[in-house]
C-alpha cells in the first residue's frame, strides 16, 4: 500500500499536498544509486563542480519567489523570511562553489633528504542528511553545498512537516545540470529513515540538524560503521543586557533574535539577562517593540509572526508560560492565543515575561516560540554563571559599548556563536555551530567543508638523485 504524508499549511490547518513516502526497498535503492554515483562525481574535477554549484544558485533564484511561497505555505513563517531564507540559502551555494577551488593539500618538510611527504584531502563519500522543519531550504543548502563542493554525494530526508520546500530545491538540483544520482531526496518517518541510514555501510557521514535528542540517537548508531557525523542540535541562547549597553539597540536586535519565525529557531534568544540597573526602562523599550508585531497567516502583508508549527510546539510553549506564571512570573504582554485545535492551528502572541527564576522550566529548556523571559543580574560573573548554566551552547548575544566588559564575556561565555551587539550573526561565511550538547561540527566557512573530506599523507622514499 502507498503511503503518503499530508503536508498542511499550519495557518490554516488545511491540506496543501501530500507526498509519496518511500519503502525501505527505494530507500535503499537511493542509498545504492548515491554511492555508486559517487567515483564520477568525486572526479568530476573541482572548477566543473563549482560552476554546477553556481548554476544550482541561479536556479534558485529564478525560483525565488514560488520557493519562498512554498516555504511559507508549509512552514507558517512571514512571507519576507521565506524570501530572506532563499537568499541565505544560495549563499551557501555560492560560498561552497569558490570552496570547491580551495581544497588544498600540502608538504610537510620529511626528516630524510630522500623523502617527501604529501598531504592531500578526498572527499569521503556519499553522505546522508536529516533536516528540520524550520528553515527547510537553509538547512539543506549548508550541508549539500559542502558536501557537493569536496566531491561527495548526497541524499537527504527533509523533515515531514516540511518536505516541499527540500524537494524543490533539489529538483533545482537536477535543472541546473547536477546529476540525479548526486543529490537525491527521500520522504519517511524520520526513525525509520535514521536507522536505514545509519545501518547503511554505503552512507560514510551522517550530518543532521534537528533536536538533541535525535542527534543523541543519531551519534550512538553511527558507532557501528564508524561514520563520520555533523551535529547541529538545540540551543538555549541567553542574551545579556549590560547596564553601559545601548539600550535602543539592544532592545531592537533581542526582539528581532527572539520573534524570527515566531521563536522557531536553535539560536533564539531564550534567556533575556538584563543588568538590574537598567532592566526597567530595557523591559519598557523591549516591549515597545514588541507591540509593533503583527501576528498572522504568513502570506498576509505585514505578518512578522507566524503560526506555531503544530499542536506539539503550541502546548510546549503554553506549558513554559502557564510554570512561569506559577512561579511567579508575570506575563507583561502576550500570554493569549489563536487556536482552532479541530482545524489544526494555533497562534500565539508574543509574550514577555518579568520576575522570572532560574527554577521555571522556561530557564532550562528551548522554547521554541514567542515567548521572552527577562531576569537580572548585577555582576558581569553572576551574568557568566546564569548563560553557561545549561548543557546548551549554540548562540550566545550580549550588548555592551566596554570593550573590556565585552572581551570579558566573549572569552567566558561557552558557545558557538557570539552576537556582540548583533542579533543575527548567522552567515555563510562564518563556521555555524555550538558547543557541549548543541552539536558536533561547524557549517559554514571554510571550516564547513572539512567534515566532507579525508585527509590521506603519501610518504615518498628513495628520492636522492645523484645527477
Ligand atoms: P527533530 O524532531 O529532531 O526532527 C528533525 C529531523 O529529524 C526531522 O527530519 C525528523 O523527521 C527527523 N527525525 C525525527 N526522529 C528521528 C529519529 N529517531 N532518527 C532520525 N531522524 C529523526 O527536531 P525538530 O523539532 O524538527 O527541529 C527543531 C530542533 O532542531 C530544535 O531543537 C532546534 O534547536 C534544532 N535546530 C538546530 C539547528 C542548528 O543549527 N543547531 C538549526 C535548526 C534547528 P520527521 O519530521 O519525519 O519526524
Amino acid at each position: 500500500m502507498e503511503r503518503k504524508i499530508d503536508v498542511t499549511n499550519p495557518a490554516t490547518g488545511e491540506i496543501i499536498d501530500s507526498v509519496q513516502m518511500h519503502s525501505e526497498s527505494e530507500i535503499r535503492t537511493a542509498i545504492n544509486k548515491g554511492a555508486n554515483a559517487f567515483f564520477n562525481w568525486s572526479k568530476t574535477n573541482a572548477h566543473k563542480r563549482a560552476q554546477l554549484l553556481k548554476n544550482w544558485a541561479q536556479v534558485v533564484m529564478n525560483h525565488k519567489q514560488e520557493l519562498a511561497n512554498l516555504m511559507t505555505l508549509e512552514n507558517g513563517k512571514p512571507l519576507k523570511e521565506s524570501l530572506g531564507e532563499v537568499d541565505y540559502s544560495v549563499d551557501y551555494l555560492e560560498w561552497y562553489a569558490e570552496e570547491a577551488k580551495r581544497i588544498y593539500g600540502r608538504t610537510i618538510p620529511a626528516n630524510d633528504g630522500s623523502k617527501r611527504i604529501i598531504v592531500t584531502k578526498e572527499p569521503i563519500g556519499l553522505v546522508a542528511a536529516i533536516t528540520p522543519w524550520n528553515f527547510p531550504a537553509a538547512m539543506m543548502a549548508r550541508k549539500a553545498a559542502p558536501a557537493l563542493a569536496a566531491g561527495c554525494t548526497f541524499i537527504v530526508k527533509p523533515a515531514s512537516e516540511t518536505p516541499l520546500t527540500g524537494m524543490k530545491f533539489i529538483e533545482l538540483a537536477h535543472e541546473a545540470g547536477i546529476p540525479k544520482d548526486v543529490i537525491q531526496y527521500v520522504n519517511g518517518k524520520g526513525s525509520d529513515i535514521g536507522s536505514i541510514f545509519t545501518e547503511s555501510e554505503a552512507v560514510r557521514k551522517i550530518t543532521f540538524t534537528g533536536s538533541t535528542a535525535v542527534g543523541k540517537s543519531l551519534i550512538k548508531n553511527s558507532a557501528n560503521t564508524v561514520k563520520h557525523v555533523t551535529m547541529e542540535l538545540g540551543g538555549h541562547a541567553p542574551l545579556i543586557v549590560a547596564k553601559d549597553a545601548d539600550l535602543d539597540l539592544a532592545a531592537k536586535q533581542a526582539v528581532a533574535s527572539k520573534f524570527r519565525n515566531a521563536g522557531q529557531t536553535c539560536v533564539c534568544a531564550n534567556r533575556i539577562i538584563v543588568h538590574e540597573d537598567v532592566v526597567n526602562t530595557f523591559t519598557e523599550k523591549f516591549i515597545q517593540e514588541v507591540e509593533k508585531l503583527k501576528v498572522g497567516n504568513g502570506l498576509d502583508d505585514g505578518t512578522d509572526i507566524g503560526p506555531i508549527i503544530n499542536k506539539q510546539g503550541f502546548e510546549k510553549i503554553t506549558d513554559q508560560i502557564k510554570d512561569a506564571i506559577e512561579k511567579g512570573a508575570t506575563a507583561k504582554i502576550g500570554n493569549s492565543f489563536e487556536t482552532n485545535e479541530s482545524e489544526g492551528y494555533f497562534f500565539i502572541q508574543p509574550t514577555v515575561l518579568t520576575e522570572v527564576t532560574t527554577d521555571m522550566t522556561i530557564m532550562h529548556e528551548e522554547t521554541f516560540g514567542p515567548v521572552a523571559p527577562i531576569l537580572t543580574f548585577s555582576t558581569a560573573e553572576e551574568a557568566v554563571e546564569l548563560a553557561n548554566s545549561t548543557p546548551f551552547g549554540l548562540a550566545a548575544y550580549f550588548f555592551t559599548s566596554d570593550y573590556r566588559l565585552g572581551t570579558y564575556l566573549h572569552d567566558h561565555l561557552k558557545f558557538g556563536i557570539i552576537g556582540w551587539n548583533d542579533g543575527g550573526p548567522s552567515a555563510a561565511h562564518a563556521p555555524f555551530g555550538g558547543m557541549k550538547e548543541s552539536g558536533l561540527g561547524r557549517e559554514g566557512g571554510i571550516e564547513g567543508i572539512e567534515p566532507y573530506l579525508e585527509t590521506k599523507y603519501m610518504s615518498i622514499g628513495g628520492l636522492s638523485f645523484n645527477g
